[in-house]
Order: structure tokens, then C-alpha cells, then sequence
């Protein structure tokens, strides 16, 4: 539940009075995004008002899923979907499946879309939702009757102009094609642009695979570019090799880097003179879960799972959970710089420390954007219909996410603040801007 305090303010506009309110919440995860978004509000002097309409959000929808399981017994299922802000277009982010999953949560990650897509430059607010389920129990037909349903439950408020949601942690294109199929179904035409992270041959595409971790290694290269460092001098630890962190390795070793360590669930590989990453690669593609389980290349050592955290390197990825670089273990860390390929992976009081040691973190919503950037191209591409090669994607991605990236770190250079903070007010600023422009209305 979201508490709601009193916060003095008359400093700005001269009243002494009047109070506005602050809120709060007992949701760490929304509790950190309010504070995230008053912290740099404030720095950069937002308009009360702005403050008030952005720290709260548009719409918080609760429903419920009935869902027939395989043994005839009827389950009914929490659903949500958030809006946080549509001031710039229409609501953007995923979808989750989780147990842990509430509105307080959606709450958060949709604000933090709004950061994201407002910072990225593309044309959308932020929205989260997220279905209370454990995906990992279920038979296939459970999960797309429950799709199926939560689609029919959030239809009044989604739609290409309206929210677009996408894949996020347990779903991926076969829920966004039931998704879609759904949705077509009840308003009696196609409608390929209410979802993104839909399957190559059913709307998706090309490029979206690689597009998250190419956009996250383009922002260590711009980062080196910047600090006049050569790739070809640089170290590189990379934690989860995923989907993000494999393809942010790949895109790394091709500019002339040494990744010499990467890790997952199984455990960390560690090889000071380089790990073979095609060979890595490989490895997951052919493993029946996708683990470096039992990988091994020339000088490469197994160590323990959170060793990945403390190699001696120049950038370090973490692109696994959130919250692993924490107050016990930052200052253990002994890498340069930190490129957040995972949502959160650093929690602010680790990013306090880190700081203090002169460590450049680049924030997860500027550097894992490349995900929602790829989902504009094939909402972009569904809207006229007309399909773009890999090449084309690519190019776009890395013109986008280099411009993105100068953004940032011009304005953390000319504002004397890290980049964390350098991202909130940028993103900030674009969306209060739009909100003065269109009024106050709705
Ligand atoms: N779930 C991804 C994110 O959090 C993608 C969202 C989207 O493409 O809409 O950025």
C-alpha cells in the first residue's frame, strides 16, 4: 500500500503555508523510484505541480484472471497493468509473470519505463504489468488460458495508440501472440502494433534478439570513446550470460576487448589472458538450459558464483538480477567502470560507496534501453507494414543509443553529477516539457 505524507515546500514559490504531498511506499522497489524521481526533481528545480502530476500515476489496474487448470478446477489469478505517464505517447513496457508480482511493483517499473523511453527519445510514456502466478508450474494451455483471459481483462486499456505492452521476466513472443491473437479476435481485426517482442514470423522483428545487449556493450565502447581509452586495451567482466549478457560479450570481443570472466547460475569462468566467446556462446546454444554448465577454454578457472563481481577489470556488466552489487559487497568491487545491462543490478546505497571510490556507473535506463528501442522499430514497422533488414535495425539501434549515451554524460560533464542522476534529469525534463506544452487537462 502506498502511504501518502506531508511535505513543506513553501521555499519555491513563496508561500508558507501550503503543503504538497510526497509520497511514500512501503514497496521498496516503488519506494526507491519515488525518491529517485523527488531526488532529481528537486535538484533540478521541477515545477511543484510538475512534481505532483509525474510522482503520481495515470492508472493502476487490478483484475482478475479466472484461469480453467489442466485438472478442471477454476483458479482465479491477480492481473495489473499500470500507466504511469502517457503525456508523450502511448504507454510503453512489459508484461511479467511472477509471484511476486503487485501493483506497487508495476508501479515502480512503469515509472521507470517513462524515464526509459523518455530518455531513449522514442515516442511513448511507461506502463508495467504483471500477472501473480508461478509460470514454472504450469502446462502450456494453463499459461494461454491465463494469457488469453488477462488480455480480454486489460483490453479496455491497451491498444497501438493507447498502451503497448511487451515481454518482461517470464514471458516472451509466444504470450505476446496470444496476446495479440486475443485482442485481434475481440475488435474483429489485426492489430499486430498492441504488443512488441512478437516472433519473427508473426509481426516481430529482425535484430531484436541481439538488440538489448548491443545497445548495453555500445554504451561501455562510447564510455571508453569518451575517456579516450582504446577497446583493445580494455578488460571486461561480464555476470549472466543470458540473452543480455551473451550478445553485450559478442559485441565487445568484435571492438578488440578481453572479457575475462563471465558467469551464470553455475557458477563464474575466469580466464586473465581471455575467454574464447564464440565458444561460450556455442556452448548455450546447444546446452538443453542454456548454462556455461561444464564450459571450458584455454586458461580458464571455475570460481565461485559472486567472484564474477570482484575480478580485476576495466568495465564490469552486471546483466543477471537485480540488487547484486549491494552496501555488503561494493567495496570488494574492483572494476573502473560498472555498464548496468540488468535493471538495478547496483542498489543506492552500493551506488553511494561506489561513487565515493570514483567508479562511473552507467545507469540501467540508459544502457539496457536497446530492448525497448528495438520494440518502437517493430511497433514503427507494424504501423506501415513495411519490413527493415538487420542492417538497417542495427544502424538505427547504435545511432540512437550513441546519441542517447552523449545525452547523458554531456550533461552529468556540465551539471557536475553522476550520470545516474544526469539520466533522471534528462528524462524528466522531456516528459515535464510535454506536460506544459499539452496543459493540464487529463
Ligand atoms: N521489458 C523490457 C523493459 O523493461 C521491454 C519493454 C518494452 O519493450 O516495452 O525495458
Amino acid at each position: 500500500m502506498v502511504a501518502i505524507t506531508k511535505y513543506k515546500y513553501a521555499k519555491r514559490i513563496g508561500v508558507s503555508k501550503m503543503t504538497v504531498t510526497r509520497r511514500t511506499a512501503t514497496n521498496v522497489l516503488l519506494d526507491t523510484a519515488l525518491k529517485n524521481f523527488y531526488g532529481a526533481a528537486e535538484e533540478m528545480g521541477l515545477d511543484e505541480n510538475l512534481i505532483a502530476i509525474l510522482g503520481s500515476s495515470e492508472r493502476r489496474l487490478e483484475v482478475s484472471v479466472p484461469v480453467e487448470m489442466d485438472d478442471g478446477s477454476i483458479r482465479i489469478f491477480r492481473g495489473y497493468r499500470v500507466q504511469h505517464s502517457t503525456a508523450i505517447g502511448p504507454a510503453k513496457g512489459g508484461i511479467r509473470y511472477h509471484p511476486e508480482v503487485d501493483v506497487d511493483e508495476c508501479e515502480a517499473l512503469a515509472m521507470l519505463m517513462t524515464w526509459k523511453c523518455s530518455l531513449a527519445g522514442i515516442p511513448y510514456g511507461g506502463g508495467k504489468g504483471g500477472i501473480c502466478c508461478d509460470p514454472l508450474t504450469m502446462s502450456m494451455k494453463e499459461k494461454e488460458r491465463m494469457s488469453r483471459a488477462f488480455a480480454a481483462r486489460i483490453a479496455p486499456i491497451i491498444g497501438t495508440w493507447q498502451d503497448v505492452p511487451a515481454p518482461d521476466v517470464n514471458t516472451g513472443g509466444q504470450e505476446m501472440v496470444w496476446f495479440v491473437d486475443t485482442i485481434s479476435k475481440l475488435r474483429g481485426h489485426l492489430e499486430p502494433g498492441v504488443f512488441t517482442g512478437k516472433p519473427i514470423p508473426y509481426w516481430g522483428s529482425m535484430g531484436r534478439t541481439a538488440a538489448t545487449g548491443y545497445g548495453v556493450a555500445t554504451c561501455g565502447l562510447e564510455l571508453l570513446r569518451v575517456l579516450d581509452k582504446d577497446p583493445k586495451n580494455a578488460t571486461v567482466a561480464i555476470q549472466g550470460f543470458g540473452n543480455v549478457g551473451s550478445y553485450t560479450a559478442l559485441t565487445m570481443v568484435e571492438a578488440g576487448a578481453k572479457v575475462v570472466a563471465i558467469s551464470d547460475v553455475t557458477g563464474t569462468y575466469y580466464a586473465p589472458k581471455g575467454i574464447d566467446i564464440k565458444k561460450a556462446f556455442e556452448h548455450i546454444s546447444t546446452h538443453p538450459k542454456k548454462l556455461l554448465e561444464g564450459f571450458t577454454c584455454d586458461g580458464c578457472e571455475k570460481k565461485n558464483l559472486d567472484d564474477i563481481l570482484f575480478v580485476e577489470c576495466d568495465i564490469l556488466y552486471p546483466c543477471a538480477l537485480d540488487g547484486v552489487i549491494n552496501v555488503k559487497n561494493a567495496g570488494d568491487v574492483k572494476a573502473k567502470y560498472i555498464v548496468e545491462g540488468a535493471n538495478g543490478p547496483v542498489t543506492p546505497d552500493a551506488d553511494e560507496i561506489l561513487t565515493k571510490k570514483g567508479v562511473l556507473i552507467v545507469p540501467d535506463f540508459l544502457a539496457n534501453s536497446g530492448g525497448v528501442i528495438g520494440s518502437y522499430f517493430e511497433w514503427a514497422q507494424n504501423l506501415s507494414g513495411y519490413f527493415w533488414t538487420e542492417e538497417e535495425y542495427n544502424k538505427r539501434l547504435i545511432h540512437i543509443m550513441k546519441g542517447n549515451f552523449k545525452l547523458v554524460w554531456d550533461y552529468s560533464q556540465n551539471s557536475s553529477v553522476p550520470m545516474r542522476r544526469a539520466a533522471f534529469m534528462a528524462a524528466i525534463q522531456r516528459v515535464a516539457d510535454v506536460v506544459k506544452l499539452r496543459g493540464v487537462f487529463l
